[in-house]
Protein backbone atom coordinates (compact mmCIF):
# COMPACT_ATOMS: atom_id res chain seq x y z
CA UNK A 1 0.00 0.00 0.00
CA UNK A 2 1.03 3.29 -0.55
CA UNK A 3 0.24 6.72 0.71
CA UNK A 4 -0.16 10.17 -1.29
CA UNK A 5 0.29 13.36 0.49
CA UNK A 6 -1.58 16.46 -1.20
CA UNK A 7 -1.26 19.94 -0.05
CA UNK A 8 -2.72 22.97 -1.30
CA UNK A 9 -0.57 25.56 -2.93
CA UNK A 10 -0.63 29.08 -0.87
CA UNK A 11 -0.31 31.01 -4.39
CA UNK A 12 -3.10 29.41 -6.54
CA UNK A 13 -4.76 27.00 -4.00
CA UNK A 14 -4.67 24.09 -6.29
CA UNK A 15 -3.83 20.54 -4.23
CA UNK A 16 -1.19 18.82 -5.79
CA UNK A 17 1.11 15.84 -4.31
CA UNK A 18 4.15 16.91 -2.40
CA UNK A 19 6.62 16.11 -4.42
CA UNK A 20 5.32 18.93 -6.43
CA UNK A 21 5.54 21.43 -4.23
CA UNK A 22 8.42 24.05 -3.30
CA UNK A 23 8.89 25.92 -0.19
CA UNK A 24 9.95 29.45 -0.92
CA UNK A 25 11.71 31.42 1.50
CA UNK A 26 12.48 34.99 2.01
CA UNK A 27 15.81 35.26 4.39
CA UNK A 28 17.70 37.43 6.22
CA UNK A 29 21.24 37.17 6.82
CA UNK A 30 23.87 39.20 8.61
CA UNK A 31 26.80 40.20 6.76
CA UNK A 32 26.64 41.01 2.71
CA UNK A 33 28.82 37.69 2.20
CA UNK A 34 26.51 35.15 4.14
CA UNK A 35 24.29 34.57 1.43
CA UNK A 36 25.44 31.27 0.78
CA UNK A 37 25.52 30.58 4.53
CA UNK A 38 21.83 29.51 5.41
CA UNK A 39 23.02 28.59 9.44
CA UNK A 40 23.15 32.23 9.41
CA UNK A 41 19.80 33.44 7.80
CA UNK A 42 16.87 34.06 9.90
CA UNK A 43 13.54 32.97 7.86
CA UNK A 44 11.06 36.08 7.55
CA UNK A 45 8.45 35.04 5.06
CA UNK A 46 7.39 31.44 4.14
CA UNK A 47 5.35 29.77 1.28
CA UNK A 48 4.20 26.87 -0.28
CA UNK A 49 3.86 27.22 -4.08
CA UNK A 50 3.22 24.63 -6.79
CA UNK A 51 5.40 24.11 -9.63
CA UNK A 52 3.14 25.74 -11.88
CA UNK A 53 3.69 28.68 -9.73
CA UNK A 54 7.27 28.96 -9.38
CA UNK A 55 7.59 28.67 -13.01
CA UNK A 56 5.26 31.81 -13.05
CA UNK A 57 6.85 33.71 -10.60
CA UNK A 58 10.12 32.67 -12.08
CA UNK A 59 11.82 30.76 -8.96
CA UNK A 60 12.21 27.46 -10.34
CA UNK A 61 12.32 26.25 -13.82
CA UNK A 62 12.79 22.82 -15.30
CA UNK A 63 14.67 22.30 -18.16
CA UNK A 64 13.23 23.17 -21.22
CA UNK A 65 13.77 23.38 -24.92
CA UNK A 66 16.06 26.38 -26.17
CA UNK A 67 14.02 27.81 -28.77
CA UNK A 68 10.46 28.62 -25.89
CA UNK A 69 10.37 32.28 -25.83
CA UNK A 70 11.37 33.59 -22.54
CA UNK A 71 9.46 35.70 -20.55
CA UNK A 72 10.14 38.99 -18.60
CA UNK A 73 12.02 38.68 -16.00
CA UNK A 74 10.29 39.01 -12.34
CA UNK A 75 11.91 41.84 -10.03
CA UNK A 76 12.59 40.85 -6.81
CA UNK A 77 10.08 43.65 -5.40
CA UNK A 78 7.57 41.69 -7.35
CA UNK A 79 8.55 38.33 -6.10
CA UNK A 80 8.30 39.82 -2.24
CA UNK A 81 5.14 41.18 -2.93
CA UNK A 82 3.32 38.07 -4.34
CA UNK A 83 4.44 35.93 -0.95
CA UNK A 84 2.92 38.85 1.26
CA UNK A 85 0.26 39.22 -0.08
CA UNK A 86 -0.65 35.28 0.44
CA UNK A 87 0.04 35.87 4.04
CA UNK A 88 -2.26 38.61 4.45
CA UNK A 89 -5.33 37.16 2.58
ZN1 LIG B 1 0.17 27.16 -7.30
Amino acid sequence: MSVTTTIKCDRCHKEVKNTEIKSININVADGANNRYEPSYSYPVKHADWCIDCCVEMQVYSPKKKTDEPTPPPITIEDLVREIVREETS
